[in-house]
């Protein structure tokens, strides 16, 4: 017999209505190890009435300062059982542990970060006609809906549950389907902190059930969604239904640019990083790579001899690299690579999977694949897996070009020694995000993130992130 996860409304574990369950699997060997509730309409009802009874409660009514203290307390439960969530992350997600305690660490920041900022955004008095005081009052949504993947639950939850409960918001959460795990037990160390009932609850189930009639439910005052484009394109019809706001995380195709004068030792490790971790399974993952000519051949000697180094296994192995998160995952990563190969596209190199890896794990070898046309699907689409897509550029006209030249627009990075053309580029690069001869600022909980175009739209992170989870009402007060 597996154990049973079952939903957390209401400050208390509940099953499904029907009873019903899924299996959670364990991406390192493919085995079934745990069940979750398939909650659905009847689960999502329940939850969002709940929420509603929070904001309209106590919850609703409590100071930002108060709603801080809960969150810090929040922020150091979780660090206190950093292990036990680190194990339930990686054995879910089949992230190496070192990825997993990564993830524990941020979504503990963020709770600080969000448990600082509950009691300092406030509104403004506006100036307007002589004998009126006109007043831009920040208020919470209300009820905000929270559609999260399997990739980073941990991080995710973080950064758009923390941000909306530090700003007063209940939320409804539905994790993905493949790892739920982690914010179950997070849900309880929060209610463990002092969250009232109501104020954050979580239903699991599947996408078309679960997630479909959250993002349809009338009763939302936000919707926060973070998953690929097409999701993010059904979200945001259900929502449009009844005019709830939407704030959209997709997904990416984010260039490393490197110049000919940019410091390729230390442009090297932090590339393959961003293309490996979490076995590329990343939104912001650097998957293309366009190199200045003069720099092509010498960063791609060095790339391939870091490639050549990677090892693939159990999560449990902590090695650079884990298994993909289910067997569609791996089909895919599959089928694109053999897709390219088909069409010609070389091989500079890529890892290996170690020998006594359990048989039924998810894994894929990172692979680095050279001269990759700009229109070809390797270059336009997301894999999510660990293949990054080199191809050179001549100019900083060209490299513009290619950088922008997908559907996508969520991040970049720019290697030079050229201060100015450094800056250049940041601004006429089309995303949310620019580097600077670095690559994710090391997780950047204070950092605004989001996308443009296919990558989405709103930001989440640092103090725009809390603001996105409020609105603004204006108070017009007449007098003498
Ligand atoms: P997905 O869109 O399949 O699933 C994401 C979430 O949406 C899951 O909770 C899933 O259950 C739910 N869902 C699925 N179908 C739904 C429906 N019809 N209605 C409502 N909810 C539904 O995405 P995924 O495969 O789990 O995640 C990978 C994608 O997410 C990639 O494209 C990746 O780039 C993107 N992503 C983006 C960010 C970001 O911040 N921009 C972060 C992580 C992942």
């Amino acid at each position: 017999m597996t154990s049973v996860h079952l939903h957390f409304i209401d400050n208390r574990r509940v099953p499904s209505a029907s009873g019903e369950t899924l299996p959670v699997v364990d991406p390192s060997d493919g085995q079934v190890f745990a069940e979750i509730a398939r909650g659905g309409a009847a689960e999502i009802d329940q939850a969002v009435a709940a929420a509603r009874r929070a904001a309209e409660g106590p919850w609703g009514r409590m100071p930002g300062v108060e709603r801080g203290r809960i969150l810090a307390r929040a922020c150091a439960l979780i660090q206190q059982h950093a292990d036990e969530l680190m194990q339930l992350e990686s054995r879910d997600c089949g992230k190496p542990l070192t990825q997993a305690r990564n993830d524990v660490t941020a979504v503990a920041r963020y709770f600080e970060f969000y448990a600082g900022a509950a009691d300092k955004v406030g509104g403004q008095v506006l100036p307007y006609l002589a004998g009126y005081t006109v007043l831009a009052d920040r208020e919470p949504h209300g009820v905000t809906g929270h559609i999260i993947p399997w990739n980073y639950p941990l991080q995710i939850f973080g950064r758009s549950v923390g941000a909306a409960l530090a700003a007063g918001n209940a939320c409804v959460v539905k994790p993905a389907e493949d790892a739920c795990l982690s914010l179950l037990r997070l849900a309880e160390l929060l209610a463990q902190a002092g969250l009232p009932a109501g104020a954050l609850n979580i239903v699991t189930g599947l996408g078309t059930e679960a997630g479909s009639a959250l993002s349809a439910h009338p009763g939302l005052d936000h919707i926060s969604f973070t998953g690929s484009p097409p999701t993010g394109t059904r979200v945001a019809q259900a929502a449009a239904v009844h005019h709830v706001p939407v704030t959209l995380e997709l997904g990416g195709k984010s260039p490393q640019v490197v110049f000919d004068d940019a410091d390729l030792d230390a442009a090297v490790p932090v590339i393959v990083n961003a293309i490996v971790q979490n076995a590329g399974q990343t939104c912001s993952a650097g998957s293309r790579l366009l190199v200045q000519r003069g720099a092509y051949e010498p960063l791609l000697a060095k790339l391939s001899a870091a490639f050549s180094a990677l090892r693939v296994g159990p999560a449990a192995a902590d090695l650079a690299c884990g298994p993909l998160i289910r067997a569609s995952q791996l089909a895919h990563v599959r089928q694109m690579v053999h897709e390219a190969r088909d069409a010609g596209l070389a091989v500079a190199a890529h890892g290996q999977i170690v020998t006594d890896a359990p048989h039924g794990g998810y894994y894929f070898a990172p692979t680095l694949f050279r001269d990759v046309p700009h229109g070809h699907r390797l270059a336009q689409e997301e894999v999510f897996g660990p293949v990054l897509a080199a191809m050179a550029f001549d100019d900083e006209d060209d490299a513009v070009r290619l950088a922008n030249g997908t559907r996508f627009g969520l991040v970049a990075g720019v290697w030079t020694r050229d201060g100015s053309r450094a800056l250049r580029l940041a601004k006429r690069l089309r995303c949310g995000q620019v580097f600077i001869n670095n690559y994710g600022a090391a997780g950047g909980v204070e950092l605004p993130f989001g996308g443009v175009r296919a990558s989405g739209h709103g930001r989440e992170k640092g103090l725009e992130g809390l603001i996105s989870f409020t609105r603004v009402k204006t108070i017009a007060i007449k007098h003498d």
